[in-house]
C-alpha cells in the first residue's frame, strides 16, 4: 500500500501526483525522487535545463514510462495499478502537445484533428461540427484541406494543440511545445495554449527549458536539474 493511501491529508484531490518517483534508464540518469502534486485546473511550468528529466516525467505521467520506485497517479490512474491494456483509457484523457508537432503528414489539418475523434468512434457528423469548432477556436478555419508541409511552424503547431484539445481531454501535457519555433510564434502558441485549456478547465503541464519565456507567465513552476527537483 502506497503511503498516501491511508493518509486524509494525502492528494485526494490531485489530478496528478508523483510520490518518490525513480527512474534510471539502462545507458542514462533518468530521474530520482521527484514528487509533486497538480489539482484540476491548474496551470504547471516543468522547467530545466536539456536532460533534466522533464520529458522523462512526461512519459512517467503518461505511462509511457513505468517508474522503477515510487508511485504515478493520473486521473485516477494509479501505475502499480494499471495493467498495460488499461493504459489506452488513461490516455483517452489526455492531451498531447510534441515540439515536433507529430502530425500526420499524409493527412490534412482537419484529417489529423479528427483522427483521435475516429479512434473514439464518434459519429462523422458530430465529428465534424466538433474538429471545425475547434479549428476556428486554433484560427485555422481556413486551413483544414492543408498538409502540414503546406503550413509555417506555427500553424502545424496550431493544429497539433488542436488534436490535443479535440477530446475535451482533463488533463494537457506539452512537452517543449514551442522548442521549434521563433520567439514571437511561441508567445502566441503558449498564450493560445493556455487560454483554450483554461476556457475547457483542463489541467496543463508544460515542459520547458526557455527561462526567459516563464519569466512572462502566470502559472506554477516545477524547476528540474539532473533528474531532481530543485526548486
Ligand atoms: P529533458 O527532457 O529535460 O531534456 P530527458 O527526460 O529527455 O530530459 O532526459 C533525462 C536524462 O535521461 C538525460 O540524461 C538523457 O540523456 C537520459 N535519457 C533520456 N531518454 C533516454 C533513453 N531512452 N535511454 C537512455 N537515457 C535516456
Ligand atoms: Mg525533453
Amino acid at each position: 500500500m502506497s503511503e498516501w493511501e491511508d493518509d486524509n491529508e494525502g492528494p485526494d484531490e490531485a489530478i496528478i501526483h508523483l510520490d518518490n518517483v525513480s527512474l534510471t534508464y539502462d545507458r542514462g540518469p533518468g530521474v530520482a525522487q521527484i514528487s509533486f502534486s497538480i489539482m484540476p485546473g491548474e496551470l504547471t511550468y516543468l522547467i530545466g535545463p536539456s536532460g533534466a528529466g522533464k520529458s522523462t516525467i512526461l512519459k512517467l505521467i503518461y505511462m509511457l514510462l513505468m517508474p522503477d520506485e515510487g508511485e504515478v497517479l493520473v486521473n485516477g490512474y494509479l501505475t502499480h495499478r494499471t495493467r498495460r491494456k488499461y493504459i489506452p483509457y488513461l490516455r483517452r484523457t489526455l492531451g498531447l502537445i510534441f515540439q515536433d508537432f507529430r502530425l500526420l503528414p499524409d493527412r490534412n489539418t482537419y484529417e489529423n484533428v479528427a483522427l483521435p475523434l475516429h479512434i473514439l468512434g464518434l459519429p462523422r457528423r458530430d465529428i465534424r461540427e466538433r474538429v471545425y469548432s475547434v479549428l476556428e477556436d486554433v484560427g485555422l478555419a481556413d486551413r483544414g484541406h492543408h498538409l502540414p508541409r503546406e503550413l509555417s511552424g506555427g500553424e502545424q503547431q496550431r493544429v497539433g494543440i488542436a488534436r490535443a484539445i479535440v477530446k475535451n481531454p482533463a488533463i494537457i501535457l506539452a512537452d517543449e511545445p514551442t522548442g521549434n519555433l521563433d520567439a514571437g510564434t511561441a508567445y502566441e502558441i503558449l498564450d493560445l495554449l493556455t487560454f483554450l485549456a483554461e476556457e475547457n478547465g483542463s489541467t496543463v503541464l508544460v515542459a520547458t527549458h526557455d527561462y526567459d519565456m516563464m519569466s512572462h507567465k502566470a502559472g506554477k513552476l516545477i524547476e528540474i536539474d539532473q533528474g531532481k527537483i530543485v526548486n
